[in-house]
């Protein structure tokens, strides 16, 4: 494990390793940056094969939190955690606890939430221990799941997308691959039938998929929806989907969908371009979940959060413009906006005020 030369690459500011021998913890906290606020990102709990694969993993998405967040505009920077462990064996409330009390040590430099392998009753645990976490329960006067806000915002994504591949953003007079019909995918799809789109859709799990057949949708196989006829493909299941052996099978002119990390890689996304697809970039598109929680600081509201999940319209048009005038591929355009508003925060040299986060209306048991 090379820790300070991994980090080096990365830029990480802390990485912080958890250790309780009685509750069996064993996690990683990895603080990004925290030039634009408080590093938020998920927790994950996972059975990784190696340690170093877990560190990997944290570091990484951390990473693309503070690009997340970033793009978002924000006041937040970028942190991850991860628990080693297998989710279906190795819960237990001294665990989140023990995790809790980790999180709360950093004094509000780092901020959880639910990720892979963490359900709300989890946090319900980590939340007992520490104030840093946000996407809590409605019964403590938090923001509950984020799915509708992700869904919400990549249907902005998709509306900005359409605006600039056909001079409108009129949903219904488009037609649609949605891949993976889970807490997004679903959510996405009662909105584009509600615009009376035509929508594929495809899943490995059919009852999924009869929940949208449901909805007026057309069911395609799994490995067909990338031969689909249809305007805009919407990745809402897996990465690396947009790979060497899907993308010359598209007939899509758009991607723009809520899936994390759809290229397979950095040369794809330069394919796709030179075939003249629109990639809207996962992580501005599916930004609607972070927004949503991030409202929690200040007090949930359902109206700011439709009214910040709206933005993304402007945040995806914003990269286009960018990788227009650039001369350059959407992702590098998406990444450049990132880093832009971070260097020019990063310059200001005034003194952080640290308003710190209050969470009005947020009840702990027993607080
Ligand atoms: P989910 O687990 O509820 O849904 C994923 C769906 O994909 C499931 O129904 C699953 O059966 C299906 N699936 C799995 N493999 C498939 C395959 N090979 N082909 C077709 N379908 C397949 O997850 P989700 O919360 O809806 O998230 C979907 C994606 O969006 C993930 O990549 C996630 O990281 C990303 N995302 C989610 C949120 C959120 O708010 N939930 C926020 C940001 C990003």
């Amino acid at each position: 494990m090379h820790l300070f030369a991994d980090i080096h690459q990365t830029e990480h500011e802390q990485v912080v390793f958890c250790h309780n021998k009685d509750a069996g913890l064993k996690a990683i906290i990895a603080i990004h940056n925290t030039t634009l606020g408080p590093a938020l990102g998920g927790l994950r709990m996972w059975p990784y094969e190696t340690e170093q694969d877990a560190l990997n993993d944290v570091l990484r998405l951390s990473r693309g939190m503070t690009y997340k967040a970033a793009v978002a505009g924000l006041n937040l920077g970028g942190g991850k955690s991860v628990i080693i462990g297998d989710p279906r064996k190795d819960k237990s409330e001294a665990l989140f606890r023990a995790l809790g009390r980790f999180v709360e040590s950093l004094n509000g430099r780092y901020i959880t939430a639910e990720d892979v392998g963490i359900d709300v009753n989890d946090m319900e645990f980590v939340f007992q221990e520490t104030n840093n976490c946000v996407g809590v329960h409605q019964m403590h006067g938090g923001s509950g799941d984020p799915s509708p806000f992700t869904a919400f915002g990549t249907l902005q994504g998709i509306r900005a997308s359409l605006q600039k591949v056909y001079g409108h953003d009129e949903i219904g007079k488009h037609s649609y691959a949605v891949q993976g019909c889970g807490h997004v995918g679903y959510e996405l799809v009662k909105l584009l039938r509600a615009e009376d789109a035509k929508v594929f859709v495809t899943d490995i799990n059919d009852e999924a998929v009869q929940q949208c057949v449901e909805l007026g949708c057309e069911a395609v196989g799994i490995d067909d929806i990338y031969d689909v006829e249809a305007d805009v493909f919407c990745p809402t299941a897996l990465g690396a989907i947009v790979n060497e052996k899907t993308l010359p099978r598209f007939k899509f002119k758009i991607i723009c969908g809520a899936a994390n990390n759809q290229l397979a890689t950095e040369a794809i996304g330069d394919e796709v371009d030179k075939r003249g697809i629109l990639y809207a970039p996962d992580y501005a598109v599916n930004a609607g979940g972070l927004m949503n929680v991030s409202i929690e600081f200040e007090g949930y509201s359902l109206d700011r959060a439709m009214r910040m999940t709206r933005t993304i319209y402007y945040n995806v048009g914003k990269i286009f413009q960018i990788a227009d005038d650039e001369g350059i591929t959407t992702s590098l355009a998406a990444d450049r906006l990132a880093e832009q508003r971070i260097a020019a925060i990063g310059k200001l040299k005034l003194p952080h005020m640290g308003r710190g986060h209050r969470f009005p209306g947020r009840e702990r048991n027993g607080n």
